[in-house]
């Protein structure tokens, strides 16, 4: 089950974290891995050495899926050289965090550049050949706040909202064509972009999940390939929550 032997997928922001969860599993399901980074490309050649280590495949592509017409051109380049694409995992992402009075414009105008402009150049570069093949799979990574909402997070928040009405969008568009199209909402994943918060924090934040853990990268990633897999063909237009039930 879940096997994505002779698929091609590419990650955003592949070189840590989630992404580079998503990599790895996804390597490990039999699909030939397209790892992305904006600036870790020491990190992204790592996550290949793995993933080659393990007996997978995997390449790098540098590019900013800020600068849209840069990330489009990296994919349709990349489509053509594998002559395919047939999964998307829309992953790379900031936060910048901050309550909305002191929240900078610029701030607010960065976070919707990456999360929601970036996650949708990329998409629309991907639904060209997926649209010819008239097969493939578009993941984005919304989160539990995009939801709930979160004090500190208001920007950030309706980003991975954004991402949900997005997704829902583009999987109506593209369903005729046989593409899917969902969001996995992860809740609190131990990763780089939650290190910056204190025990104290963190130790708040576990009291209001009823599994009484944080989530681990590897978990969301599982979230992913599911929905990469053939197995999940009749499911688009979904938000595949991973958050250990803080959300339900
Ligand atoms: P992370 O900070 O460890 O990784 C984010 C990755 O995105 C990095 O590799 C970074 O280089 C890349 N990136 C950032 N800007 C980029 C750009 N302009 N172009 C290309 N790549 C870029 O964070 P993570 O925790 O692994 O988060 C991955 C995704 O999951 C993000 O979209 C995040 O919003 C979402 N998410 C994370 C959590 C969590 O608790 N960690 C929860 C919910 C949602």
């Amino acid at each position: 089950m879940f096997r994505l032997d002779g698929k091609v997928a590419l990650v955003t922001g592949g070189s840590r974290g989630i992404g580079r969860a998503c990599c790895e599993a996804l390597a490990e399901h039999g699909a030939t891995v397209i790892v992305n980074y904006v600036k870790g490309e020491a990190a992204a050649r790592e996550v290949c050495d793995a993933i080659t280590a393990a007996g997978g495949k995997a390449e790098i592509a540098g590019f900013d899926v800020a600068d849209s017409k840069a990330a489009e051109a990296a994919i349709d380049e990349l489509a053509k050289k594998h002559g395919r694409l047939d999964i998307l995992v829309a992953n790379a992402g900031i936060a910048i965090d901050g309550l909305l009075l002191r929240m900078k414009d610029e701030d607010v105008s960065r976070l919707f550049d990456v999360n929601v402009r970036g996650a949708l150049a990329c998409a629309r570069a991907a639904t060209r050949p997926m649209m010819k093949a008239r097969t493939g799979r578009i993941i984005f990574l919304s989160s539990v706040v995009g939801e709930m909402g979160n004090v500190g997070q208001t920007a950030y928040a309706a980003t991975k909202a954004a991402i949900v009405g997005a997704a829902k969008s583009i999987a109506r568009e593209f369903a005729s064509r046989n593409v899917t199209v969902n969001a996995v909402a992860p809740g609190f994943i131990d990763t780089d972009m939650t290190h910056g918060m204190t025990d104290a924090m963190k130790e708040q934040l576990v009291k209001v999940i009823p599994l009484g853990r944080t989530g681990s990268a590897k978990e969301v990633a599982a979230a992913c390939v599911y929905l990469a897999s053939d197995e999940a063909a009749y499911v688009t237009g979904q938000v595949l929550r991973v958050n250990g039930g803080m959300y339900v």
